[in-house]
Formats: structure tokens, sequence, C-alpha cells
């Protein structure tokens, strides 16, 4: 006998990528960024941890959602903030997902869509990615009971982005929303943002944990039409973001010059890691976020993981079932990938 409904017994679970306890190793398994957080965001911190924490925080991040308005050039109620972007995916699915109802997902992609839609008994349905990782005209068909499309752009573990015409022309065929999940974006050559206004199924997810360097703070959010984000902050937990990372978060988002300077630096060490692992014999795909996805057209990839980890060199092996297995390695700083390309030389 269980206590646990039978779908949280059925399900695996979903497992974070390793981090690992010590210092002494160089980690490119999570795309977090490398460098640190701009010096105004810890201030900000300081100071709401010296007089805000006797209260409660605002429920609706309502800083935040003031001066992320300005910098995204829409209305602070078209704005939902979360405790990560992770939460936001939580709450659209709880929102609009119920029990054996279905959730198209493109494979391979971030694997906790697939998650959420099990926490709610629903199905799932991937569609894969072409060999160009383009999507098929399947994406976008409409079944009636489709509740929810997930489409990481760009896309993880690929780097790959879906150009946001495509996006539009899918969103305007399906039944149902279409979350765009731009973790990644401030990498990116383009974006979705200004589709939310075109299209109301079209909702845009962000994170601060990658492109500000962010990840421990947790704080992401979602734009969509006011009418939908009405309905889904009855989902939320009623203080989802806490008044550290509110503060935070309202910081970062206003250091847009902070942003460009490490994106320019992340964007050039992309480029030379990718050039240099093409050196070597792999395979790697044009990225438009912080991290390659690598795979070799002579030797298997696991062991030459398996042989950085030894030197206490962390990246990400991904193997997804039926499509095949590969290397995600996030950008660092110019010192780590330099290490990492010796030791990888020396591998292969
Ligand atoms: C990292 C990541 C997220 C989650 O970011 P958090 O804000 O840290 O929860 C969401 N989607 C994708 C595709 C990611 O890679």
């Amino acid at each position: 006998m269980s206590y646990f409904r039978p779908e949280i017994e059925a399900m695996a679970g979903y497992v974070p990528g390793e981090q690992p306890r010590t210092d002494d190793c160089i980690k490119l398994n999570t795309n977090e960024n490398p460098y640190a957080c701009s010096p105004a965001v810890v201030e900000a911190i300081r100071r709401a941890a010296s007089d805000r924490l006797r209260r409660y925080p605002n429920p609706m991040a309502e800083p935040f959602r003031q001066r992320a308005a300005e910098v995204l050039g829409v209305e602070p109620d078209w704005i939902l903030c979360g405790n990560g972007s992770d939460d936001i995916l939580t709450i659209v699915t709880r929102a609009l997902v119920g029990q054996g109802q279905l959730v198209r997902l493109p494979y391979p992609s971030y694997i906790l869509y697939k998650t959420l839609a099990g926490l709610q008994g629903a199905r799932s349905e991937e569609v894969y990615f072409e060999p160009d990782w383009s999507l098929h005209d399947v994406f976008a068909s409409g079944r009636n009971d489709l509740r929810v499309v997930f489409l990481a752009n760009p896309n993880s573990p690929s780097g790959t982005m879906i150009a946001p015409e495509r996006v539009l022309e899918m969103a305007e065929r399906l039944p149902c929303p279409l979350l765009v999940d731009e973790a990644y974006v401030d990498f990116a050559e383009t974006d979705c943002m200004d589709l939310v206004a075109r299209c109301e199924r079209i909702m845009v997810s962000r994170t601060l944990s990658k492109s500000y360097a962010l990840a421990g703070l947790r704080f992401g959010y979602v734009v969509a039409q006011p009418h939908l984000i009405e309905q889904l902050v009855k989902v939320k937990d009623s203080y989802n973001c806490d008044a550290l990372s509110i503060a935070g978060a309202t910081a970062a988002i206003g250091e847009q010059a902070w942003l460009a300077e490490n994106r320019a630096k992340i964007v050039a060490t992309r480029a030379r890691l990718a050039q240099a692992m093409r050196k070597l014999g792999f395979k790697v795909v044009d990225s438009q976020a912080n991290f390659v996805w690598a795979t070799h057209g002579e030797r298997p990839v696991s062991p030459i993981f398996e042989r950085l980890k030894q030197a206490r060199i962390f990246v990400r092996y991904m193997n997804y079932a039926g499509w095949g297995d590969g290397l995600r390695v996030s950008v660092g700083a110019d010192e780590q990938i330099d290490r990492f390309l010796e030791e990888l030389e020396r591998i292969v």
C-alpha cells in the first residue's frame, strides 16, 4: 500500500545538475554565470536585510514589476513574479492543466516540463526537433485536450532558437497557451517579448538566474496579457518571492549596462569555446545561449565526461532516450575555459 498518489509513485522526479561541494573544481554543468552579480544587487539585499525582514514581502513583488515594466516596455500588470522561473512554470502548469489532459513539449529540451505534467497527472507529448533544430508543423497542431505547449527558446541542451516569426505563426495555430521559456534569451540575438501583445496565447518567462548571475537568489517572471496574469495569480503562493529576492531582483533589472557588459564577455568566450572544440573533432551547434552542445563523430562522449570529472571539471552529460547523447558545456570565465580545453585536448 502507498500513501502517495499513483502519479507521484510512478514519477522519476527531476534531478538537478550536480552541485559538487568543494571549491577546487571547475563547474561548467548548470549554466550558471561565471561572474559575480552587479554590486548594486548586493547592496540592495544588504539594505533589505537590515530593515525588511520583520514584515511580509509585497505579495506581487510590486517594486520589481514597476522597474521591469519600464525596462521591458510593458505595463506592470503584464508581469507575474516567481521564486525562480521554475516556480513560474509550476504556476502555469497548475493553472492550465488538469488530470489526464495533455502538455506538449519539444524533445530534447528542458526536462522539468515533463515532470510538471506528471505532477498534474497529465500526459505529455514530445515532438522531436528536426535534425536542423527546427520544429515541424506538428508542434503547432491542435488537439482538443491540449492545454499548454512549452518551448525553451533558446533551447537547452542545443542552444538553438526558433525565430520569433515562426513562434508567432505556431502560436496562432495552437488552441492553447504557448509558454516561451526565455531563460537564456539575454545571450541571444532576438526574443519573443513583442509577441505577447500581438497574440494572447503567448506567454514569455524569464529568469535572473543565468544572465544576471543570480541563480542563488531565486527570481523569475512571466509576461502575459493581464487577463491571463489575473488567473495565474490565483495559483501562486501568497508570498512566493521573499523580501531579499525582491530587493535584489529590482536592483538587478535596473542594471542594464552591467548586463550588456556581462553578455559581451560570455558571447565572446562562447565563440572561442565552440571553435576550439570543433578543432578537437567535436560537432558543436551554433549557440544563442551561455552553453554549447557538443557531440563527437568518432567517439562516445560519456567516457570523456568521466575523465573530465576525474580532473575536477564538471560539464553536463546528457543522454536522451531514443535520441542520443552529448555534452553540454556552460560558458565559464576565460581561465576556466582554458583549463577545460587543455584537459579536453589531453583526453581526445
Ligand atoms: C535554468 C532554466 C530555468 C530555470 O531557471 P530558474 O529561474 O533558476 O528556476 C528554466 N528554463 C530553462 C530552460 C532553464 O535552463
